[in-house]
């Protein structure tokens, strides 16, 4: 039963108290953890089982309650929610994708990537003509002059001539615009609201903070949104010498594949690098890598960038720093690890997204504010992630790597961000907000051991991919722990997730449901498989849609637009009571949809976005957001705008477990906190004004939600 506390779980150890417990403010610091997709049933599972002690002790001494995620339940949303306190609605952030109404086109809809000049823009070529060809004129001349040489101006041109072409050509090497990044997040941060009132604050890893933004007597790490150093939100590559490798996936989540042309001796190849978005060619900058395979094959060297490591057979490398080169002047900095995931027969190399170096990070990529803040971390403890998406879910969800390898990235990596932790937990900031993805990650890919009905489920590897999972919410429960030892009585601590899980069995494409119905007219024959690579890239994202006679489409997950004439490009709905009739239709015709297979109804709720939402923009927000039922999600075709000739197909892929577009009901997160709630029906957008009155801090608009501390 959602948002009630199973009876047999916590009964009488996980007790709340009264408001009246509740109402002193603390003198002392707020650490704020945040863990994303922690599912609320399946930790009161393993509190009951005793294997979350610290989580328990936490709950007994202060109080736990199920956190109701926003609508939809997915993480950049929610997360938005959590740091401005006001609903999808108001923050902007409402799915992973937005459109453009005129021309029906999405584009992601945390961030805005733009263009902007570099230095003087198209004006540096003759700059620096100018300059080069006037200094080296004016230095000439002048050193002339002083040698008391005749006529030193006259001299001095064949320097000036020199100038002019040394100018030319470093001009060249000068973009005329670089990539910008605007975030749309809308909203006041509460870190941002306590540091005008002169609290200092480190905030780390929050999805959705990226350009990082400063703030008063604060530090940002920016997370969820960085992009990885090709521009992307985490492209792996893998390495094969197997001719006869083939992708067991369709690649949806688009794993750069790199054939070797041989496996024994020296084989050479490349590390790909970022597109070339400076200059005209070539379209991709790339890096020379050497493989050295031993004559005995127990490793490989391997040499990259002015660097040589060797590899045995399940190894990962140190940290590898990649640099490539636009030209002498412009480079690309980054870092990435890379694993040898086996040898014989063949070999199998895998590289992880390739992480920006924030000390050679380009103009506006600002992942940290300070902006030299991240390179001040990089000095003291060494290369960490610093792409958003930290944990690598793409290569194992298409198979290229084993769960085993994900497993070690987590360690590797939540490794890494412990020793953030207890770096910023020495300072002497009131408010600590750190966050880890990884729990979501784990969910993500393992869930299907969890479910012995779900198709992907293996009895033979169910029992060690469920300890994995376990492994992940023990290692939560000693963060928590380790941190709470570090905290006084008159601290608080509060523990948090953003969403929970459900096994993903069936996916139900909405798409393809909208145009058997009529509601979206196809001009040709529908059935398209997409994948995300050409999500942004071709030019065309609804090649066969008729819009003039199209009613309604979908965009994201979840997302339900009316074709509504004055807004959308070619509306055919009239606003007014044409327009209302249609929502409900829709509605209440998706409600009753039932899956042939199993009898059950895919759609769990369809809300009308001001049910949910208490103001928005019109023009932006979803006319109707779709929730599904436990076990369905809309499919990944569904968001990239495909359209299968089916409605369901079970989902026997890796990505086993999700919540994107799961009923809220359905995926509660937790909240653990060390004072008594004043009550236990919680939700993440009650945590804004919580963590203000904690802080003493007036919020800077009326909040949406409710405090409970
Ligand atoms: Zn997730």
């Amino acid at each position: 039963m959602p948002n009630r506390l199973p009876a047999l779980t916590l009964a009488g150890c996980l007790g709340f108290a009264t408001a009246a417990a509740a109402a002193s403010a603390p003198a002392g610091r707020l650490v704020v953890l945040g863990f994303d997709g922690v599912d609320a049933e399946y930790t009161e599972r393993l509190v009951a089982a005793g294997r979350l002690p610290n989580l328990a002790k936490l709950a007994e001494q202060g109080g736990y309650a199920r956190l109701a995620p926003t609508t939809p339940a997915q993480t950049p949303v929610s997360w938005a929610t959590f740091t401005t306190g006001r609903d999808p609605g108001g923050t902007r952030i409402f799915d992973f994708l937005r459109r453009d109404p005129q021309t029906y086109l999405p584009t992601f809809a945390v961030a805005e990537e733009g263009r902007r000049p570099f230095l003087l823009g198209r004006a540096n070529r003759p700059l620096a003509v100018v300059l080069g060809g006037g200094v080296l004129f004016l230095a000439a001349a002048g050193a002339l002059a002083l040698a008391r040489r005749r006529r030193p101006w006259l001299l001095a041109a064949p320097a000036a001539l020199l100038g002019v072409v040394v100018g030319w050509v470093v001009g060249g090497w000068l973009p005329a615009a670089i990539p910008a990044v605007v975030s749309r997040r809308a909203g006041t941060p509460f870190w941002h609201a306590a540091g005008d009132h002169g609290i200092a604050g480190t905030v780390a890893h929050i999805p959705v903070t990226f350009p990082a933004a400063a703030f008063p007597h604060g530090h940002l790490l920016a997370g969820l949104g960085v992009p990885d150093l090709r521009g992307r939100i985490g492209s792996p590559a893998f390495y094969t010498s197997n001719p006869a490798f083939t992708m067991a996936t369709d690649n949806e989540f688009s794993v750069e594949i790199i054939r070797l042309a041989g496996n024994s001796g020296t084989v050479d190849t490349t590390v790909v690098g970022p597109p070339n978005k400076l200059f005209p060619s070539p379209p991709r900058i790339e890096v020379p890598l050497r493989l050295e395979v031993a004559a005995d094959r127990a490793s490989v060297d391997l040499s990259t960038c002015g660097q040589r490591f060797t590899l045995r057979p399940g190894q990962w490398s140190g940290w590898v720093r990649l640099v490539f080169p636009f030209n002498p002047l412009v480079k690309a900095h980054g870092w990435a690890r890379f694993k040898l995931t086996q040898l014989d027969p063949h070999i199998g190399l895998y590289l992880q997204p390739i992480s920006v170096d924030p000390v050679h990070a380009p103009p506006g990529f600002d992942i940290s504010a300070p902006r030299g803040w991240a390179g001040e971390l990089y000095e003291q403890f060494g290369p960490f992630k610093t792409v958003g998406w930290a944990i690598d879910t793409w290569a194992p969800s298409e198979k290229v790597v084993d769960e085993q390898t994900f497993w070690e990235d987590v360690e590797l990596t939540v490794g890494e961000f412990r020793g953030l932790l207890r770096h910023f937990l020495a300072s002497d900031d009131r408010l600590l907000v750190h966050y880890f993805e990884y729990t979501d990650r784990l969910g993500h890919i393992l869930w299907r051991a969890v479910d012995p009905d779900h198709p992907a489920h293996e009895a033979a590897t169910a029992a060690r991919l469920r300890g994995m999972l376990e492994d992940g919410y023990v290692m939560m429960d000693e963060i928590v722990g380790e941190v709470a030892a570090t905290l006084g009585p008159d601290d608080v601590l509060l523990v948090l997730s953003d969403h929970g899980f459900s096994t993903w069995r069936r996916s139900f494409h909405i798409d393809t449901w909208l145009a058997r119905e009529g509601y979206l007219a196809l001009a040709g024959g529908g059935g398209e498989v997409e994948n995300l690579e050409n999500l942004f890239d071709r030019g065309e994202f609804w090649p066969n849609v008729d819009w003039r006679r199209s009613r309604a489409y979908h965009l994201g997950l979840g997302g339900l637009y009316i074709n509504l004439a004055g807004r959308e490009g070619s509306g055919a709905v009239a606003p007014g009571a044409e327009y209302e009739r249609l929502r409900r239709e829709l509605a209440a015709r998706l409600e009753a949809v039932v899956d042939p297979a199993t009898g059950q109804h895919p759609v769990s709720r369809v809300f009308l976005r001001e049910e949910v939402y208490r103001t928005f923009d019109p023009q932006l927000i979803p006319d109707l957001i779709v929730t599904t039922s436990r076990g369905y999600r809309i499919s990944w075709q569904s968001a990239l705008g495909g359209m299968p000739d089916r409605l369901f197909e079970d989902n026997a892929r890796v990505w086993s477990g999700d919540h994107c577009t799961l009923d809220p009901d359905v995926v509660p997160g937790v909240l653990f906190s060390s004072r008594p709630l004043e009550r236990r029906q919680l939700a993440i957008i009650d945590v804004y004004p919580t963590i203000l009155r904690l802080l003493q801090v007036r919020s800077p608009e009326e909040p949406v939600g409710q405090p409970f501390l």
